[in-house]
């Protein structure tokens, strides 16, 4: 079914009788050209682009639970393409474009709001990098402002000029960034792919891989052996427990990242801002509440809910950053596992083992990459060739020391 203006008016003439299900709910068949295991905004958007793009069939993806129970619905929903480093840049740019042709290509409202993000400076010396890092966007065909104290106050009064320790002196505007509705972006997804004929399997758990002479075969599941001729796996947080069942191990360790949204408020934050003296970052839904966040929890774990110590540590943030905050009763919070790669960037790579290959180490910057990350990935699993865009993405960087540092850490994952 094309959703439109005409059907919502035929429905609402008729008693809404004729809408169908968004996706079937079909038996797993005993084997599969492809199969994608994780449900999630990157493994649903891999398929969608496999089928779509690729013109390949006989695809199934793999959830252990249901989706958009992932990362996919628990994130805090910005997209944005300000990056600096020559192997990210143009890869997230390319997510950014095909963000803002999304709901026409996958017939879905996603909400794609285009609101703007601003990265707060707060010293010469972040104004610096800060420029560096806008020149960079607009020399990979992003777009990018510098914006002075003034021009920031006009936009967010209520910031926190006077008296703060860390004085606002401006921000990084990139104008195109936002946010996105995010489950309904899984949907979106899974709608469309399952029109292309993919098989979304939900309650599937994948629980070991059949390799026999370097070659996988297929996969054990909750719910029988599935054949498979290429297996992808994107299964974010549990990137290191899944690929453990191959033998592998990972540059990758496993953090709670926590989430919060406050009662509903008029409107008074149109876009999205970051605080840069400290780890917090604020935008406000359609629903009124305010949508922020802050910094990962320290230690590994596979919970998805954090601990108290963060939530008082992004409490700080706010108050300092918008000290109004401090009378917003908060509404809900949250957790979902990040999968935090040694440097930072993600990985999206063919592995030792013929037919299986990998998409994973987003950290907590995966979901304004689900678009590109499905395209890439689709496009390593069809073609056997990384897409320009995603040539950095190796393994082997690790080895040979080509990483991809956006923040300047260092291999300390929880840094990034
Ligand atoms: C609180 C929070 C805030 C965030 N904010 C942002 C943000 O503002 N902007 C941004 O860009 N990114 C953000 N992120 C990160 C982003 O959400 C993730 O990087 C991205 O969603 C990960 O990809 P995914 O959607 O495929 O993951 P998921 O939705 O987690 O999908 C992985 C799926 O794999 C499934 N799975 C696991 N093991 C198995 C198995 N054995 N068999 C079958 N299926 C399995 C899981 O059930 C899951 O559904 C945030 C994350 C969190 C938690």
């Amino acid at each position: 079914m094309r959703y439109s203006g005409f059907r919502v008016l035929a429905e609402a003439l008729t008693g809404h009788r004729g809408w169908t299900a968004v996706w079937r709910d079909p038996e797993p068949q005993p084997a599969y050209d492809y199969v994608i295991v994780g449900g999630g905004g990157h493994g649903l958007a891999t398929a969608y682009y496999l089928a779509r793009e690729f013109r390949q069939a006989r695809i199934a993806v793999l959830e252990k639970g249901w989706i958009g129970g992932g990362n996919v619905g628990r994130n805090t929903t910005i997209i944005r393409s300000n990056y600096l480093l020559d192997g990210n840049q143009p890869f997230y740019e390319f997510s950014l474009k095909l963000w803002e042709g999304l709901e026409q290509d996958f017939n879905y409202n996603a909400m794609v709001s285009q609101r703007g993000i601003l990265n707060l400076f707060h010293s010469d010396a972040q104004r610096d990098a800060y420029t560096r890092r806008g020149n960079a966007m607009i020399l990979h065909g992003a777009d990018a402002r510098i914006l002075n104290r003034d021009q920031v106050r006009a936009i967010y009064p209520f910031l926190n000029f006077d008296n703060a320790r860390f004085p606002i002196k401006g921000g990084l505007l990139q104008k195109r960034g936002g946010t996105v509705r995010h489950d309904a972006v899984a949907w979106g997804y899974a709608r469309g792919a399952d029109q292309r004929g993919v098989d979304i399997l939900q309650n599937c758990e994948v629980t070991g891989f059949r390799i026999a002479q370097g070659r996988v075969l297929g996969v054990d599941t909750s719910r029988g052996f599935i054949g498979a001729g290429k297996v992808g796996v994107a299964v974010a947080g549990s990137s290191s427990r899944v690929m453990a069942l191959a033998g592998m191990r990972l540059p990758i360790e496993s953090h709670v990242l926590q989430a919060f949204v406050s009662e509903g408020l008029k409107p008074v934050i149109d876009g999205v801002i970051t605080f840069g003296a400290g780890h917090f970052y604020v935008s406000q839904s359609d629903k009124g509440g305010l949508v922020f966040g802050g910094d990962i929890d320290g230690y590994n774990s596979y919970a998805q809910r954090g601990n108290l110590a963060v939530v008082e540590d992004v409490a700080e943030g706010g108050m300092a950053l918008m000290p109004m905050i401090g009378r917003a009763r908060l509404l809900r919070t949250w957790g979902g596992i990040m999968d935090m790669s040694m440097d930072g960037s993600p990985i999206i790579d063919r592995t030792g083992i013929d037919g299986l290959y990998f998409n994973g180490g987003w950290c907590y910057g995966g979901f304004k990459a689900t678009p590109a990350s499905g395209w890439v990935f689709a496009h390593l699993l069809a073609t056997d060739t990384p897409h320009p865009t995603a040539t950095a993405y190796r393994f082997d960087r690790f080895r040979k020391g080509l990483m991809i540092d956006e923040k300047g850490q260092g291999a300390q994952p929880n840094l990034h």
